[in-house]
C-alpha cells in the first residue's frame, strides 16, 4: 500500500468528511443563515458579484488529510506561527455568483444537502440577496468534489436550479466519467458520474483558454483533480484571479510542498501551487478562493524569503470594490 492508498483507507475508516458525508446524506437544509457570513458584493470594475458562504469543511485534525508526510512537530510550529488551530481543520465553502448581461451565474453550488448541518446555505444567501434558485441561469462547474457540486441536485435527485445551463471543461468531464470500474464505491466518482449524467441535455464543455461570458478566461489547474479549472475574472483593466481549491489553507500557501490527500495527483498539485504562488509575489495578483479564510479574498506576498496569505483588508463588510 503506497502512502496515498493509506491515507485513503484511513479517510474510509476514520469517516474523513468526504467519505461520510456522502454516506451519510442528510435532508437539504433551504437555509441555515446564522452559521454563514452574509453574501459579500464584490464588484470587479464594472463587473457585479457576490461570495456567498455556504458553510465550513470540517476535519477533526489536520492531518492525514494535509501535511501527510510531515513531522508533527514541523507541523504545530508552523500552525502556531500562523495562529491556526492544530487540533482541527476548518476550511470556508464559497461559492462566487456574478451578475453579467443579463445572466445570473453561479461558480459551482456548493455541498448542498450533502455535509449535513455545516453547509447548504447558498440557496439562503441567494435569497438574501433577492435572487430564488430558479434565477440562476449558468452553472459553472470547476471540479467535480461533493463541495462543489453536491448543490446541483436535491435529496430526490431533482434539479435545485431548474433554469440552468451547466458549463464544465471537458477535460474535466472526461476525468470522472472515464472511470471503468462498474464495482467503484468511491462514493465521490458515484456522486460526479450521477450529477454529469443527470445534466448532460444541459452541460457544455469548454476547452481551456475559452473566455465565458465575456469575463471568466478559464485555465488549468492540475492537481487537485486532472482537469481542476481556475478563472481569471476581469472587467475592463481590473481582475480577480479565482483559483478555486488550489489552496485549502494558509499553510499550503507558505508551504506548498506539504500537500493534502485531497489533491488527486499530489505533485502535480504541488507544481500547480508553486505556479500560482509565483504568479502572486511577482504580479501582485488579487486572488479568491473557495476554502481560505472568509472572504477567501487576498495576496500571496513573499516575506523573508516565505510566501503568505495576506486577507485583502477591508472595512465595509457588504461591499468590496477592485
Ligand atoms: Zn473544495
Amino acid at each position: 500500500m503506497n502512502r496515498r492508498e493509506v491515507i485513503k483507507s484511513t479517510m474510509l475508516v476514520t469517516g474523513g468528511v468526504l467519505s461520510s458525508s456522502l454516506v451519510s446524506f442528510t435532508p437539504f437544509k433551504e437555509s441555515n443563515q446564522q452559521q454563514c457570513y452574509a453574501p459579500l458584493r464584490l464588484d470587479i470594475g464594472d463587473l457585479e458579484t457576490y461570495i456567498i458562504n455556504d458553510g465550513v469543511v470540517r476535519l477533526p485534525s489536520i492531518q492525514p488529510i494535509f501535511a501527510p508526510d510531515v513531522d508533527k512537530e514541523k507541523l504545530t510550529t508552523e500552525l502556531k506561527r500562523l495562529h491556526i488551530s492544530e487540533n482541527k481543520f476548518e476550511g470556508s465553502l464559497n461559492v462566487l455568483l456574478i451578475k453579467n448581461e443579463g445572466k445570473l451565474i453561479l461558480l459551482d453550488t456548493g455541498a448542498g444537502g450533502k455535509f449535513g448541518e455545516n453547509a447548504g446555505n447558498l440557496i439562503g444567501g441567494l435569497k438574501s440577496i433577492d435572487i430564488e434558485a430558479s434565477d440562476i441561469t449558468d452553472i459553472i462547474i470547476t471540479h467535480g468534489h461533493i463541495d462543489h457540486i453536491g448543490g446541483i441536485l436535491d435529496q430526490q435527485d431533482n434539479f435545485v436550479f431548474p433554469s440552468a445551463q451547466y458549463h464544465l471543461a471537458e477535460k474535466e468531464y472526461e476525468f470522472w466519467m472515464s472511470e471503468q470500474d462498474s464495482s467503484t464505491n468511491d462514493q465521490g466518482v458515484l456522486l460526479a458520474q450521477k450529477v454529469f449524467s443527470k445534466i448532460e441535455d444541459k452541460l457544455h464543455l469548454f476547452q481551456y483558454g475559452t473566455v465565458l461570458f465575456s469575463c471568466l478566461k478559464t485555465e488549468l489547474a492540475e492537481g487537485h483533480t486532472k482537469g481542476h479549472t481556475i478563472f481569471n475574472i476581469f472587467s475592463g483593466e481590473k481582475s480577480v484571479k479565482h483559483i478555486v481549491d488550489t489552496f485549502h489553507s494558509p499553510f499550503l500557501v507558505s508551504k506548498p510542498e506539504w500537500g493534502t490527500a485531497w489533491d488527486t495527483d499530489f505533485d502535480q498539485a504541488v507544481k500547480t501551487r508553486l505556479r500560482i504562488i509565483k504568479e502572486g509575489t511577482d504580479n501582485g495578483t488579487l486572488f479568491l478562493s473557495c476554502h481560505l479564510p472568509w472572504p477567501s479574498l487576498g495576496y500571496i506576498d513573499k516575506i523573508n524569503g516565505e510566501s503568505q496569505w495576506t486577507i485583502i483588508p477591508y472595512v465595509d463588510p457588504t461591499r468590496i470594490t477592485v
